[in-house]
Parts: C-alpha cells; sequence; structure tokens
C-alpha cells in the first residue's frame, strides 16, 4: 500500500474560538437582541407617541451589516439570538438577515434564533420563519377585546393580530404571549387570557410597564405592579413554581409558572417590583448598530462607526468585549408620580424589547 494512501486523513484545524464574553459582575453574555427597525405599525400607548419621529434609513444597518454583527457575537458565545424592533417584520429584507441567522444554528453556532413581534405580519411570514430555523416567536397581544385593543395599540385591529397567531400555530411555531400591565386598561382581563392561552397551547407573561421614553401618556397612571395582579390571579388558579424558564432553560429576567388548571406556562417580568439583574445574560444591538448593555442604563458602544470605517472581525471581537466589560450592575427604573419624568429617554421599540 502507498504511503500516501495509508495515511489518515486529516481534518483542517478550526479556528481556535475566542474566550467567552464575561461581565464584571461574572455573568455569561450568551444572549443578544437585535432590534433591526425602530419602526412600526402600532403606536402602543405604553411604547411609543402617536406621532413619532423616526430614523432616516441610511442611520440604519444593512442587512449585510447586521448579519455580520451577529455572526462575531456568534463566535464571541451568543447562543440565542432574538429579533425585534420596532416591529421587525415591516424591516423589507427581514427575511434575507432571519434566513442568514438561521444557518448558523447549529452545534457550535447558535442555539435559538427568535422573534418578538407584534403578529399583525405573521399571516405573511410565520411558515417562512419556521423554514429559516425560527421555532418560537414571542406575540405581543395586551387584550382579547377589540375595542381596547385598537385603543391600546391606537389604531390596530384585533383580528389581524390573531389571524397572525393562527398562522403561527399552523406553520408549528411555538407561541408566547406578552401582554403589559396597565391600569385601567387589561387589569380585569387576565382571567380570560390566561383561559385563552390554555385553550390556545400558548404561554403567557405579564410585563410591568418600564419608564422608556415619551408617550404623551402619563407613566403613574398606567403602572400597574405585578404583586397586586400575581394575589388577584392566587385567587383563581394554582401557579406553581416552573422548574425551567420559558425556554426549558434556566430563566431570565422572567419567572415562570406551571398554571395546574391549563397545563401552560406564565411569566411575570417585574423590573419595578423586583429585578432579576443578577442572572442577566443579554445585551441589546440597535438599528443603527449602538450597543446597549442595559436596557435601562446609558452605556453603550458604538459598533457602527468602526465597522464601516473597516474595522476587521477581530478587531470588532474587541470592541465588543471592550464594551461588555463595562455592562452595569443593574438598572434603577422607577415610576412615581413625583418623578414624572422617564428613567431612560429612548423608547423600547429602539434599544429592542
Ligand atoms: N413590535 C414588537 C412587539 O410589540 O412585540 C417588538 C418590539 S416591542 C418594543 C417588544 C416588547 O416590548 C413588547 O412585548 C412590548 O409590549 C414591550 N414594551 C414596549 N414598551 C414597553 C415599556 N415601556 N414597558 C414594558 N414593556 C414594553
Ligand atoms: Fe410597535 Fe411593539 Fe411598540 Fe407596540 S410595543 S408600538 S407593536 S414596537
Amino acid at each position: 500500500m502507498s504511503d500516501v494512501l495509508s495515511r489518515p486523513t486529516l481534518t483542517p484545524l478550526a479556528k481556535p474560538l475566542p474566550k467567552p464574553l464575561i461581565d464584571p459582575f461574572g455573568r455569561a453574555i450568551s444572549y443578544l437582541r437585535i432590534s433591526v427597525t425602530d419602526r412600526c405599525d402600532l403606536r402602543c400607548v405604553y411604547c411609543m407617541k402617536e406621532d413619532m419621529t423616526f430614523l432616516p434609513r441610511d442611520e440604519l444597518l444593512t442587512s449585510e451589516e447586521l448579519e455580520r454583527l451577529g455572526r462575531i457575537f456568534i463566535r464571541l458565545g451568543t447562543k440565542k439570538l432574538r429579533i425585534t424592533g420596532g416591529e421587525p417584520l415591516v424591516r423589507r429584507d427581514i427575511m434575507r438577515l432571519i434566513t442568514t441567522l438561521g444557518a448558523e444554528i447549529g452545534q457550535d453556532g447558535l442555539s435559538e434564533l427568535t422573534l418578538t413581534t407584534n403578529g399583525t405580519q405573521l399571516s405573511r411570514y410565520a411558515a417562512g420563519l419556521h423554514a429559516a430555523g425560527v421555532r418560537r416567536v414571542n406575540v405581543s397581544l395586551d387584550t382579547l377585546d377589540p375595542v381596547r385593543f385598537t385603543a391600546v395599540t391606537r389604531g390596530g385591529k384585533l383580528g389581524q393580530t390573531l389571524a397572525g397567531l393562527h398562522a403561527a400555530k399552523a406553520a408549528g411555531l411555538r407561541v408566547k404571549i406578552n401582554a403589559v400591565a396597565l391600569q385601567g386598561v387589561n387589569e380585569d382581563a387576565f382571567d380570560d387570557m390566561i383561559a385563552w392561552c390554555g385553550e390556545q397551547g400558548f404561554d403567557l407573561c405579564l410585563i410591568e410597564t418600564m419608564p422608556l421614553g415619551d408617550t404623551g401618556e402619563d407613566r403613574a397612571d398606567q403602572y400597574l405592579p405585578l404583586s397586586t395582579v400575581r394575589a388577584r390571579l392566587d385567587k383563581r388558579w394554582t401557579l406553581r413554581r416552573s422548574a425551567t424558564g420559558a425556554e426549558g432553560v434556566a430563566p431570565g429576567p422572567a419567572r415562570y409558572w406551571d398554571i395546574a388548571e391549563t397545563g401552560q406556562r406564565m411569566g411575570f417580568i417585574t423590573p419595578l417590583t423586583e429585578h432579576f439583574c443578577d442572572s442577566c445574560n443579554r445585551v441589546r444591538l440597535t438599528c443603527t448598530g449602538t450597543l446597549f448593555l442595559c436596557l435601562g442604563q446609558e452605556d453603550h458602544a458604538d459598533l457602527r462607526t468602526p465597522m464601516r470605517d473597516g474595522a476587521s472581525d477581530s478587531e470588532m471581537e474587541e470592541i465588543v468585549r471592550a464594551a461588555i466589560a463595562r455592562k452595569p450592575k443593574a438598572h434603577d427604573f422607577i415610576i412615581d408620580r413625583a418623578r414624572p419624568q422617564n428613567t431612560i429617554a429612548r423608547h423600547m421599540s429602539m434599544t429592542g424589547g
């Protein structure tokens, strides 16, 4: 036998993976949220002003730039990537980005690509999302009452979101409903929502409104502490602490409960009454390439300028690493009639919820 034939086949050496991202408080950063647009087809009263001014399009990262940053984070240990906005499905080239990032799901890459959406465009996109590797979506729905829905979204149509949810289910996507708890809007709606989510096979997550950006409304009028909601729900439902988070892994900022009567799960995101910053594993990239290290703090890093100035991937990795070294310990949200200003001037639609 010739020497050449008997030689074992060598697999090429893979490029060594860089050190994972660990922040100054020992938290591993493995979760990136990307807000792909600040635009939206709705104007939810807790999120935006009715007459929002949106960014000029040339300020937005292109799909190629978003893909490149996504890959850089994946190389640095991002396992979970959530696409959000604004409304991500109103961005015209959204499926290109999702398909490219979906191709990164695999052994050493991403473990999950997910999406947060208001559901209005899901009828059109649900099947394509599943084909691209998305398996779960979070859909925002604050009430099942059509009149209140139109009021809270300032013009949305409940039927359109419900049709989107139907399409998501039909496409095989698991759904979690996100509802922001709002005084005088949906405080009496949660029993019906729990029952409906049980019938549909959806999990439900209630969220406290956060003081982010001017909405033209008084947040103190809207704010409903989830401690109050929970006390009411406990009278009707049997909630047992869930062994896992919504993703079947250790929970992030929400705590999950199994609802004995429906078999579904329910989460409570309580940034005001009880924050979970100690277990924070995420950072947020805006559609303009700004990396925010905490939803409720101003610390950030501009990734767009070095990228457009020609920085190499390894230079970009160092910029990201230096930013993570500045991740703050916690937010300090407060909603108080005595202090009417928002804690943070930028809207949730900018940073990405
Ligand atoms: N448009 C998509 C949607 O509504 O799901 C994605 C973006 S939206 C900013 C993401 C999440 O943030 C939604 O669940 C929304 O309800 C929530 N949200 C927006 N503004 C908020 C605020 N001020 N406080 C708490 N949650 C907020
Ligand atoms: Fe749009 Fe989502 Fe904000 Fe509502 S919460 S205005 S759907 S970005």
